[in-house]
Parts: structure tokens; sequence; C-alpha cells
């Protein structure tokens, strides 16, 4: 069986021999192992992190980008092959798979641009004679700890603009879908990045304490669930790193009456059930302000009997399975304690079978109706195909209904009226806004991130935000007098 390894210094390599099984989430089977790292592997990356980080930052930003503009012709060369590793491990469909590459691919161009981003401010005669300028410097050594849901788009938020800006980079793939994170560093290896700049360690929760343990790792990012995020964002800071950590999300998309209805039920049923729920910018939760409750909840309800749900080997899928057997169970419980709740059940995607497909983890597109906000299955994020119809009188219960839930990833509103549309990008409290747009994330050059209990720390990732989390800011004031004899002053200097 395939034993997905490490990758320090430029080679696949492990010294633990304990692992844990990969699955195919369509067929339920085990496909591969993925190394649980030891502290003996730890302590090579660091070495060879460490080995490589002072050449790396004083190479020139021009040369590096050099490199991320091969890299990012390697990955493009290389597309179909990242998009089938991700499709295998993780289940979604093929199309989709590439997509997140592609998205994944934009922050290694926004980072070819690292020349540009980097080039400090500059003030002449701040004083008589005096200039100042201001320039970013690497952190050093940057860690990486990403989900399973994105196994290349997420870790490609980071790493790309983290080398770009002169630091080595340690990533801490998911475990559960492990094999892309190589076959990138691979490429990047192949693309003329010194060995070292980018390491790989894979395991589970012991690897991720190793990392908030180490001295010699200056910042931790972390995209994955909110308990997870909370625990990365407290324990990396207490250990005096900079620390960036994006949690979960219960996304709503607003529909008002006067919005295109059509409209509004395809970017529903794409942002809801695309990639089986499992995005943390998927819409959980419609809100149906006024009479358009019934007409949305019938078009919703049509379109899902026509959904494709297959595996990613099918052109035609429109979704496949959730990651695990535990998560599908996980799902299932949701939808049992939405009817024990009194919310209203149309569509029911529990033992979802597939002829060929019976060990898969399928469930199918799960539609609930008069769904409250004291229900569980609205106040947590189930991270499956499960959407939830809210209906209130008007635009001010939309709207404090939006604000009041403890995350703020992403929200949408559907209008054709721009007073509403501007109210709401305004006063909404989520870090991430549409207006006729289902799935508002961000591209490359803007910044990702969520408010509340979605993001903890000061930066979003990529974008400026991303270009400022990874480096150090600096501010020189220099003066060159012939002869300094002013002797010492004891006031601060004005102007
Ligand atoms: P997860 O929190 O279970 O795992 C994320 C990472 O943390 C993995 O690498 C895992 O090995 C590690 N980890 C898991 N448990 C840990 C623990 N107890 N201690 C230390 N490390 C631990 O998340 P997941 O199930 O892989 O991914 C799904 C979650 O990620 C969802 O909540 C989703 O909303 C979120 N997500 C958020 C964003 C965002 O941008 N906000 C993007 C993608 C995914």
């Amino acid at each position: 069986m395939k034993i997905i390894k490490n990758y320090i210094n430029g080679k696949v390599e492990c010294i633990s021999s304990n692992t844990l099984p990969v699955h195919d989430p369509s067929k339920g089977e085990e496909i591969a192992k993925v190394v649980l790292s030891s502290s003996e592997d730890f302590k090579a990356v660091i070495d060879s992190s460490k080995k490589s980080q002072y050449e790396w930052s004083q190479t020139t930003p021009l040369k590096r980008s050099r490199i991320l503009s091969n890299y990012k012709t390697l990955i493009e060369k290389n597309i179909e092959n990242l998009a089938k590793t991700i499709s295998q491990e993780h289940g979604k469909t093929l199309d989709d798979a590439k997509g997140s590459v592609t998205r994944g691919l934009e922050v290694v161009e926004f980072s070819c641009g690292i020349p540009h981003l980097l080039k400090g401010e500059f003030s002449h005669n701040v004083g008589t004679n005096i200039d100042s300028w201001s320039i970013r410097q690497p952190l050093g050594i940057c860690a990486g700890i990403t989900p399973f849901n994105f196994p290349a788009m997420v870790p490609m938020w980071m790493y790309p603009i983290s080398i770009a800006c002169g630091n080595s980079f340690i990533l801490k793939p998911s475990e559960k879908d492990p094999s892309c994170a190589i076959m990138l560093a691979e490429l990047f290896s192949e693309a003329g990045l010194p060995d070292g700049v980018f390491n790989i360690i894979n395991g589970d929760k012991d690897v991720v304490n190793m990392i908030l343990e180490s001295n010699d790792i200056n910042s931790v990012s972390f995209v994955g669930s909110t308990p997870v995020a909370k625990f990365i964002y407290e324990n990396a800071a207490k250990n005096g790193k900079r620390v960036q950590a994006l949690g979960g999300a219960k996304n709503h998309l607003v529909v008002m009456p006067d919005a295109n209805i059509d409209q509004a039920v395809d970017g529903i049923i794409g942002a809801a059930y695309g990639s089986a729920g499992e995005r943390c910018m998927a819409v959980s939760v419609a809100v149906a302000v006024g009479n358009i409750a019934d007409e949305l909840q019938n078009k919703i309800h049509n379109n899902i009997q026509n959904l494709k749900v297959a595996p990613w080997t099918d052109n035609q899928s429109d979704m496949g399975p959730v990651i695990s057997k535990e998560h599908k169970e996980k799902i299932e419980k949701y939808i049992a304690e939405g009817i024990r709740e009194g919310a209203t059940l149309i569509e029911d995607g529990r033992n979802y079978k597939i002829q060929g497909y019976e060990n898969g983890y399928f469930v199918g597109p799960t539609l609930f109706d008069n769904v409250t906000k004291e229900m569980k299955i609205y106040q947590e994020e189930i991270f499956g195909p499960v959407l939830c119809i809210v209906r209130v009188k008007n635009y001010e219960e939309a709207i404090n209904l939006v604000n009041s839930h403890k995350f703020g990833n992403g929200t949408s509103v559907y209008t054709s009226d721009g007073e509403v549309s501007r109210n709401f990008t305004s006063n909404v409290k989520i870090g991430m806004v549409g207006v006729n747009v289902p799935i508002p994330v961000p591209m490359a050059f803007h910044s990702f991130g969520g408010w509340k209990s979605s993001l903890f720390g000061d930066y979003a990732m990529h974008g400026e935000e991303g270009v400022k989390f990874y480096t150090k800011l600096k501010t020189v004031t220099s003066r060159w007098p012939k002869s300094i004899k002013d002797g010492p002053e004891f006031v601060m200097p004005t102007n």
C-alpha cells in the first residue's frame, strides 16, 4: 500500500513508522497510509528549514519571483494530475477540484509581483537632512496547518506569499487527503526552489502541538474548524508567535422579495450543495424575506431533484461524497436532530446509496424549511449538503439574524434594490459579502477572512494582508552630517 511520507529538504522521506489510513470517500476503501510524524521527523524538518532560511531571505525578491513564475507554469501543466489526486482522496468532482487549484494558482500569480509588494515607503527630509524609510523583512520560519476540504487551495493561500516574502515554510496538511501537498512541493523544487525552503510534515494533532511549541517557528497560519482555530490562536500566541487562525462558518444568503428568484435559486443550489456542502463559503442558510418563501422553497426543492450525486469519475456528477464515514454519520445525526427540533424536512438525504458504490460516504441533498434560530441545525456548522430555510418578515429581521449569528465568514443578498444592497454591505457584520453573487470568495489580490468566530487574529489571508502577515516592519531614520558637534539632546526631537 502507498505510504505518504514527508517532504524534507527536497526529498520524500520519514523516520516514523506510525501511520493512519487514507480513504477514497466514493468507495469507502482505504487507498493509502499517511505517516504520523515523530519528534525525530519534526527535528529533521526544523533543521532543514533553519539551514535554508538565511540564504533564501537574502535572495533578491526578483529572483524569488522568477522561481514563482516557473512554479506557476508547472502547476498549469500538472493541473489535471493535481485535480485527480484531490478528487480521489477528497471526493469532490474533477471540475471543482480543478477550479480550486486555479484559485490557489492565482495566489502564486499574485506572489510573482513580490518585488512591487515589498517596495516599502520612503520619506525625504523628515527632519533637516534626515530621511526615513520603512521596509518589510521576512519573519523567518512560518508554519501552516490546513483542513481537508481544499488540499491545494488553502495551503496555497499561505506558502506562495510566505516564501515570496523570503521565509521558509513548513506545511502540515490534513491527514485525510495529504497526497496533493507532496505533489505541490515536488513541483516547487522542480521550479528551482532551494531545498528546505518548503517542507511538508504529515501527522495529526501531535505534530500541530510540536509546531505550537517550537521556538524556531515564528508564525502559524491555520484554517480549519472553530474549536481548533481558537486553540491554535491561544497557544501560538502564548508561545510568542504571530498567528492567523480561520475557523468555521454558517453562511446566510438573504433573498429579498424583489430578487430575481431564478437567479437566487441557481445561486443557492450551487453554493449549498457544491462540493457536498464542504466549503467554508457554502451557503447553509437561505433567508426568505416576506412573501417569497413558498416560491423559493418549491423552486429549490424541484431543482434538487435533478442534482446528480455520483463519484468524481462520473463527469456528469454535481456533487460527490463527504469526506469520511464519521462525518457522514455526524451529518445524518444533525438531520435527525432537525426533525426532533421541529423543522420541516422537505428533502431527506440520509441513507443515500449509489449502485456500485454502496460503501461510499454519500449524503443526498437535504432541505429543511421553517428552521428557527433556536435550533441546533441553525446554530452549528453541519458542513454537509444540508440547507436550512429561515423565514423572516422583513429586511431588518433578515440583517439582524445574520448579524446575531456567532459565525461571520460569508454572506450574500439577492435583491434588485440598490438601497437595500448598500445598507446590507455597509451594516452586515461579516467579513466577505456578496450582492447577487452566491459565494463571494475574494480574489488573490484581495484578502480572504471572516469576522467573529470565523477568524482569530488580526490578519486575513493572501492579498496585501498576506504580505503584511509574513513580514516584519522595520523603519529606519538616517542622517549623514559632515561632523556631529550637537552634544547630547534630552528632549524628544521635533520639527
Ligand atoms: P479540523 O479543524 O478538524 O482540522 C484542520 C487541521 O487541524 C488539520 O490539519 C488537523 O490535522 C488539525 N487538527 C484537528 N484537530 C486538532 C486538534 N484537536 N488539535 C490540533 N490540531 C488539530 O478541520 P477539517 O475538518 O479538516 O476542515 C473543515 C473545517 O475547516 C470546517 O469547519 C470549515 O468551515 C473550516 N474551513 C474554514 C475555512 C475558512 O477560510 N474560514 C476554509 C476551509 C475550511
